[in-house]
């Protein structure tokens, strides 16, 4: 028995390495260009069979568990390079499996270069939610995402959006496309803000903060004034229908003290988990972690052999939810600690302290929630209701 069978859970979220292999190059990508080789030393594509197993998995999870939603994003490298005939026989697969009443979501994460009228199809049948990567006009994106020759990937990818988004206006998709883009230190934020809401009309996007740590050297303040130029356009833009995941999460966290959870960055892990699974079937923690080359990025299991709960009993998969809880020992003073929570895991590590540090962009993140709050003041929000709502 396990002692965590029965607990209702709110979110379980799967990262599926669908394809290890990518079409692109991205400069900054933790797969392949953080120094751990674990993508490309691995299978390609996964096998039918670990899609079988994992279906599996989902179905003895929502058998012990009361599970809310269970998602699976497609991941890669780039998930489309995966044969359409295999995208569409995975899909059944998974489709298929019993999780009693726990809602089932499908998503894919893609640089949206091999886009075609078949993928949507693809996506329309299966119900597929589907997010662009793209970090800007051309002369921004194309600073890190180049493709394998050195050639812009920027109308290419804009190309894969603007079927996504006919296609979404149509109606044959389950949610508007959304953009995935990561925070850049050498560009500017309103500049990326108004190409997203404006050029590209989109109205559901996300910053990332990059995945570097303390053993590299990132622009610890960049970030934080990338994201104040992008916060302060959109504010003086007034447009509520326009959704920004990173500033609609901590906003809401000041507002109403409610810890709204971003992938990889929140420490209430209670009742919403998320997890890799390699294209080798292989269960492991945050994917991002790879690039610390750290024991904790070790598989904790074949998926035909785990469950939600025996996952959470394993010592890894405890190790890593004591340190999302537990604060680095310097965080204890700061004003922002219940919010920021010293920042992701990844950018917390350095090789002699491993997760015991705040967070490398640390400066950052203080100027961005001042900034936040500030803006929260200006527009009427009482002071004292954000600290009370910050501090809980
Ligand atoms: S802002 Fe800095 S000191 Fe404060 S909790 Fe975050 S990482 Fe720690």
């Amino acid at each position: 028995m396990t002692q965590l069978k029965g607990e209702k859970i709110k979110h379980l979220e799967i990262i599926l390495k669908i394809s290890e292999r990518c079409n692109i190059n991205c400069t900054y990508c933790y797969v392949f260009n953080m120094g751990n080789t674990l993508a490309t030393d691995s299978t390609p594509v996964i096998s039918l069979d670990n899609v079988y197993a994992l279906r599996g998995f989902f179905e003895r999870s929502a058998a012990e568990n009361d599970i809310e939603v269970i998602q699976v994003d497609f991941h890669g490298g780039e998930p489309l390079m995966m044969k359409k005939d295999r995208f569409d026989r995975m899909c059944q697969i998974l489709l298929q499996g019993n999780y009693r009443s726990s809602k089932f979501e499908l998503a894919l994460q893609t640089n949206g270069i091999l886009i075609d009228d078949e993928w949507i199809a693809l996506f329309e049948k299966h119900q597929v939610h589907a997010s662009i990567s793209v970090d800007g006009p051309k002369h921004i994106n194309d600073r890190h995402r180049l493709d394998r020759k050195g050639k812009s990937t920027y109308e290419g990818t804009i190309t894969g959006l603007r079927l996504l988004q006919n296609a979404w206006q149509q109606g044959r998709l389950p949610g508007e496309p959304g953009i995935l883009s990561v925070a850049n230190a050498n560009a500017n934020g309103a500049e990326i803000y108004r190409h997203f809401a404006d050029t590209l009309q989109c109205q559901r996007f996300d910053f990332l903060i990059p995945d570097d740590h303390h053993d590299d050297s990132p622009d610890g303040e960049g970030v934080g004034r990338f994201l104040n130029e992008a916060l302060d356009a959109w504010f003086a833009d007034g447009r509520p229908e326009i959704f920004i995941r990173i500033f609609n999460t901590y906003l809401g966290t000041m507002l109403n003290s409610q810890f709204n959870r971003v992938l990889g960055m929140s420490a209430n892990v209670e009742s919403a988990y998320a997890f890799t699974v390699t294209a080798d079937g292989m269960l492991r923690i945050d994917d991002t972690l790879r690039s610390t080359s750290d024991e904790i990025f070790n598989a904790v299991g074949h998926v035909s052999e785990l469950s939600l709960a025996r996952v959470l009993e394993t010592s890894c998969v405890k190790e890593y939810l004591a340190l999302s809880s537990n604060l680095p020992t310097v965080c204890a003073e700061c004003v922002w600690n219940n919010i920021c929570h010293g920042g992701r895991l990844v950018n917390r590590f350095s090789r002699t302290n491993r997760f015991n540090n705040k967070t490398v962009f640390c400066k950052s993140m203080r100027l961005f929630l001042s900034r936040a709050a500030s803006h929260l003041m200006a527009s009427g929000v009482d002071e004292k209701e954000i600290m009370k709502n910050i501090q809980k």
